[in-house]
């Protein structure tokens, strides 16, 4: 089995990784960072984003492991103290595989410019350049509202406790095919109106973001900021693709959630 690790590049981070590699090595396993069977990510939930993003291409060929280094490590399940127990389950293959959904962005532009098309595990942001983001909402092909306000935020199950939880968005299971749409302070008057709630989107319907202004937008995708001219739509929907995660012991995901956000407070 051919694995590579991905390191957040603090000491401590750093030195795991060698360490995890050297062990690797002596169990036979092969490492290889550019088509590895399985990927271990050392640090934060920022490390794994990364280390997500690097893999991209081969989501159906390679599965995340987490070892968390002090942040909050919401997808890292693995201590660092824990390494050599890891590095037995990883040589004992065939381990068994989590699928999470992820989010497909397609951002289209006028005149038939080129059409691209992104994937995030935790989210996709869009926001205005200049002013307020002004944007016509539509759900399944129909008009559902027009957003005006900071922004909008559309995130996976796995990432809504992330920006979207910030936002006053619902925590999602990852079991749960879907998608959240989650309002940056929407303007609400007489004049302009928006639903107000955070909206929860099943597999088969399709987000479609359509700007009423001839601004740049800016689009994040997890933790990366890209600025498109001349957007003409922006398609959200759950993609076919999938995050695989290698688990080798039960990872309860509302544990995770109590562990990250409640734990110590009662
Ligand atoms: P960052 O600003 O350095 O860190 C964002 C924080 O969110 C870190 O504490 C990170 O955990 C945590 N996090 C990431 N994914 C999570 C998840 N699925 N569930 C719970 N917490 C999670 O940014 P970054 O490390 O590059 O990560 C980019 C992410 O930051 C974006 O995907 C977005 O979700 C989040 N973000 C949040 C806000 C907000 O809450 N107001 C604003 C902008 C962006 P670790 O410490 O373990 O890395």
């Amino acid at each position: 089995m051919k694995f590579a690790i991905i390191s957040r590049g603090d000491q401590i981070s750093n030195s795991l990784q060698m360490k995890m590699k050297n062990y690797l090595l002596d169990f036979d396993l092969v490492h290889d960072e550019q088509e590895p069977d399985i990927v271990i990510s050392i640090g934060g939930d920022g490390t794994l984003l990364y280390a997500f993003h690097q893999y991209i291409n081969r989501l159906d060929k390679t599965a995340f492991v987490g070892v968390h280094t002090g942040h909050l490590g919401f997808y890292a399940d693995w201590m660092p103290s824990e390494i050599e127990k890891l590095v037995i389950e990883i040589a004992k293959t065939p381990f068994s595989v989590v699928e999470y959904p992820i989010l497909e962005t397609i951002v289209r532009h006028i005149d038939g410019g080129q059409e691209v098309c992104y994937l995030a595990l935790n989210e996709a942001t869009v926001k205005s350049s200049d002013g307020s983001l002004v944007i016509d909402v539509e759900v399944k092909g129909q008009k559902f509202e027009t957003f005006r306000g900071d922004g909008l935020c559309i995130s996976t199950p796995s990432g809504s406790t992330a920006y979207n939880k910030a936002l006053g968005g619902a925590i999602i299971h990852p079991s749960i095919e879907a998608l959240q749409v989650a309002e940056m302070a929407s303007i609400n008057n007489r004049v302009f109106r928006t639903i107000g709630s955070p909206l929860i989107l099943p597999g088969h319907h399709t987000l479609m973001l359509k700007p009423k202004k001839e601004t740049d937008l800016l689009i994040t995708v997890d933790h990366k900021t890209f600025i498109h001219k001349d957007v003409k739509s922006i398609q959200c929907r759950v993609a076919d693709q999938k995050i695989r995660f290698a688990r080798f012991r039960p990872f309860p995901f509302w544990k995770r959630v109590r562990d990250s956000f409640i734990a110590d407070h009662n």
